[in-house]
């Protein structure tokens, strides 16, 4: 239960309140998990982030930045905001919900049923972190959003300040497979592609498996990349061959797999034909 609540006014003082405070203590961000029943987080203090600022998104030279504290809904309404990070935040059905989940917060969970973080890992995004040392030096630093990922618990406890969609010219592509909109995904994968030399290569491909966690398909990306399958049919049958998948309420793990498989392909497929087309998206 939720006993004291922080008003933190930068993200230096937000660290330093984290610090201070101790076990027990996290960020709060739109509070969608925090405040849900079964919540996956179980603490007694919270830190708000509200008026921290870090709810902006700006656009330089194609270059998009979106504060951590942009909720989906306003992501979504945003003129900057690319159409593939769109299709992404759309994989949050509930506009209720959308109103008040935070970009910072989704990134922070990486949930194997997560909506944003395969598509920011297929889209190379980048993350700026604030963090504090022991001695209360702030600093911030920017990250490849892969590296977070591959090295979780070594940013535990860090700030997450903004998303940097910095690959304007990317092909990304994402889809989610669940039994309602509502309900909890299955499979949620998404490819990206830099299709500027003709060919897809520094191809990025990850999914998000209920029950398995979140994976990048290391194996299918060297494969598209050093254009090892004839068809995108072929990529299928290797893809998921790195996870464990398992039953559950979502779907047995041989449909998962299938789903994975078929998916893969797809949009393996609409790759190919953007680049075809002589674009990306
Ligand atoms: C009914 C229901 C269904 C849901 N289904 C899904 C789903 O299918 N897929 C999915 O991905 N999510 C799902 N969620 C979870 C949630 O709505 C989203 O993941 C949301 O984006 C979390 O953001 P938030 O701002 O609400 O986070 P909060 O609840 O405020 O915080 C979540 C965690 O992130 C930390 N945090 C927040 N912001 C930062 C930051 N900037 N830096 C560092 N740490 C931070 C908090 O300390 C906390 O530990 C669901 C939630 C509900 C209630």
């Amino acid at each position: 239960m939720i006993t004291e609540f922080i008003q933190a006014k930068s993200p230096k003082e937000a660290l330093e309140a984290i610090q201070k405070a101790g076990e027990g203590t996290v960020f709060l961000a739109g509070g969608t998990e925090l405040n849900r029943l079964g919540s996956s987080i179980t603490c007694s203090r919270v830190v708000s982030l509200k008026k921290l600022g870090l709810d902006r998104i700006e656009e330089s030279n194609g270059v998009v930045s979106i504060g951590s504290m942009v909720t989906f809904q306003q992501a979504l309404e945003s003129d900057v905001v690319p159409a593939y990070f769109k299709e992404a935040l759309r994989f949050c059905a509930s506009r209720t919900r959308r109103n008040m989940a935070t970009i910072g917060g989704n990134v922070t969970l990486s949930r194997d049923d997560s909506y944003l973080l395969p598509t920011l890992i297929a889209a190379k995004a980048r993350l700026v972190l604030g963090d504090i040392t022991h001695e209360g030096k702030y600093n911030e630093e920017d990250v490849p959003i892969r590296e977070y990922h591959a090295f979780r618990e070594h940013f535990t406890g860090s700030l997450i300040l903004k998303i940097v969609l910095n690959k304007v010219n990317r092909f990304v592509a994402s889809d989610r497979f669940s039994r309602t909109a509502q309900s909890p995904a299955a499979v949620t994968v998404s490819f990206g592609a830099d299709l500027s030399s003709g060919a897809p290569h520094d191809v990025r491909i990850c999914a998000a498996v209920k029950g398995s966690g979140i994976t990048r398909l290391i194996q299918v990306e060297e494969g598209v990349s050093n254009g090892q399958f004839e068809t995108p049919e072929d990529a299928a049958t290797q893809a998921g061959n790195d996870i464990a998948f398992v039953d559950d309420i979502t779907g047995s793990a041989t449909y998962k797999r299938y789903l994975l498989g078929t998916a893969v392909s797809e949009l393996y497929r609409v790759c190919l034909g953007k680049k075809s087309k002589g674009g990306a998206q």
